[in-house]
C-alpha cells in the first residue's frame, strides 16, 4: 500500500480539512493523561497531541457502543437515527482494534445484530497510530497484537521527526488524502517507521517476556473451582468495577423498558459482570451471588470463552484495567500464574 509523508508545517492544514466533513476526534494531553478530543481549530494546540503517546485513558467503544442508548419503542418502531457528521477517530491503536474485533462479534454478527451499532461503525471512519514509545501497562505482545496498526483501519499514521508518514490502507482513506499536495514517503522515511515499530516490540518483549501459557483456556477451566487461587488474586478488589468499565473488550449491557406516555421505551446501558445483579434471574436466583464467582467470570470471558469459540482473547493488553484499578490488581500477575 502507499505510503505518503506530511511534513510537520502542514499538519495543520490536512486536520483542518478533514474537521471540515466529519466529527474529527484526537488524543491530546489533558495534565498528565491522554482523553480522546474534538478538534477545535481556534484552541487547537499541536503541541498537546499526543499521537506518539499509548492508547487514551478511555477507549473507543463509547463512540460506537453507548453507555446509554434507546433501541426500541413500542408501538411504534424506532426509526433509524437521523444520519449525523461521521466521526473520524484519528490515532486509534491495535489495542483499541481488538474491541472492535470483539463487538464485531457482538453486535454484527447471529440473530441479534443490532443496525445501530452497524450502522455508526460504517459512519466512523478510523485513522490508526503507531506506538513507538510503550509503557509499563502495555502487554499487548502476550495477547498476539504488534504495537502498531496495519489493517482495520483506512489509514495508518507513523510519526517521525521532520513529519507524518501516513499509510493508505482502504479506498476511503485514499478519500481522505486527497486534495493535499503529498509527496511519497522515502526509503529513508519508511526505514525510519520500521526501525521505530521494531524498537516498540522490543521494549514490549523486554517488559513482558514470558509468553502466556499456551493452554491458557484449558488452565482457567481446571482452577475453576481452586477458591484459595482466585480469593488470592481477588483480595485487594474493593469492587469498584473501574476494570470493566473501562476495558475496551466489554460488551455487557442490560435492557430496561419505561413507559412514556402512552408509549414504551427501551433502552440499553452498560453492564458489568462484577455487579451483584448482574447474573440475577426473574425468579430472584443469582447464580453468582458470591463476588468470587463474579471475579472469576472475567477471566473465563476473556481468556477461556473468547479464545475457545472465537480463537483469540477477548483482551488488548491496552492495561487500563489496572490503570484503574483501586486495588493495584494487575491482571498480567493473574493470568502469568495460570
Ligand atoms: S498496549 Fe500495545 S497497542 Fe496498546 S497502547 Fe500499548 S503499545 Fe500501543
Ligand atoms: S482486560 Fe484489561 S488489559 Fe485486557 S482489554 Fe480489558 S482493560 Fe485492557
Ligand atoms: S478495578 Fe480493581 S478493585 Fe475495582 S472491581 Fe476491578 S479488580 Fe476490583
Amino acid at each position: 500500500m502507499t505510503i505518503h509523508f506530511l511534513p510537520n508545517e502542514r499538519r495543520i492544514n490536512w486536520l483542518t480539512r478533514l474537521a471540515g466533513g466529519h466529527n474529527l476526534f484526537l488524543p491530546f494531553k489533558v495534565n498528565s493523561s491522554v482523553h480522546w478530543v474534538r478538534f477545535d481549530k481556534g484552541n487547537f494546540d499541536i503541541n498537546a497531541l499526543a499521537l506518539k503517546e499509548i492508547r487514551a485513558a478511555e477507549p473507543i467503544k463509547p463512540f460506537l457502543f453507548s453507555p446509554r442508548e434507546r433501541v426500541a419503542l413500542f408501538p411504534e418502531p424506532l426509526e433509524e437515527p437521523a444520519a449525523e457528521t461521521p466521526a473520524l477517530l484519528f490515532g486509534v491503536k491495535g489495542c483499541d482494534l481488538r474491541g472492535l474485533a470483539v463487538h464485531k462479534i457482538m453486535f454484527q454478527e447471529g440473530e441479534f445484530a443490532d443496525p445501530f451499532y452497524s450502522k455508526r461503525l460504517k459512519e466512523t471512519i478510523l485513522i490508526g497510530a503507531d506506538c513507538p514509545e510503550p509503557k509499563d501497562s502495555c502487554f499487548c505482545n502476550l495477547v498476539g497484537l504488534k504495537p502498531y496498526v496495519v489493517e482495520g483501519v483506512d489509514l495508518v499514521v507513523s510519526v517521525i521527526d521532520e513529519g507524518w508518514l501516513v499509510e493508505v490502507l482502504s479506498e476511503k482513506g485514499a478519500k481522505l488524502i486527497a486534495g493535499e499536495d503529498w509527496r511519497p514517503a522515502s526509503e529513508n522515511q519508511i526505514d525510519k517507521r520500521n526501525a521505530q515499530r521494531q524498537e516498540a516490540e522490543a521494549v514490549l518483549q523486554r517488559r513482558n517476556p514470558k509468553p502466556l501459557n499456551p493452554n491458557l483456556p484449558q488452565a482457567i477451566a481446571e482452577k475453576t473451582n481452586d477458591d484459595k487461587f482466585w480469593a488470592e488474586a481477588a483480595q485487594d478488589c474493593v469492587e469498584c468495577f473501574g476494570c470493566l468499565m473501562t476495558c475496551p473488550t466489554c460488551f455487557c449491557f442490560l435492557l430496561y423498558d419505561q413507559a412514556k406516555g402512552d408509549k414504551v421505551e427501551r433502552t440499553r446501558v452498560w453492564d458489568a459482570c462484577y455487579m451483584a445483579m448482574y447474573a440475577r434471574v426473574g425468579g430472584g436466583a443469582n447464580p453468582r451471588a458470591k463476588f468470587l464467582k463474579r471475579f472469576i467470570n472475567r477471566f473465563h470471558c476473556k481468556f477461556m470463552h473468547g479464545k475457545n469459540l472465537h480463537g483469540f482473547y477477548f483482551c488488548s493488553g491496552c492495561g487500563r484495567c489496572f490503570t484503574a484499578c483501586m486495588g493495584k490488581i494487575d491482571i498480567r500477575n493473574i493470568i502469568g500464574r495460570l
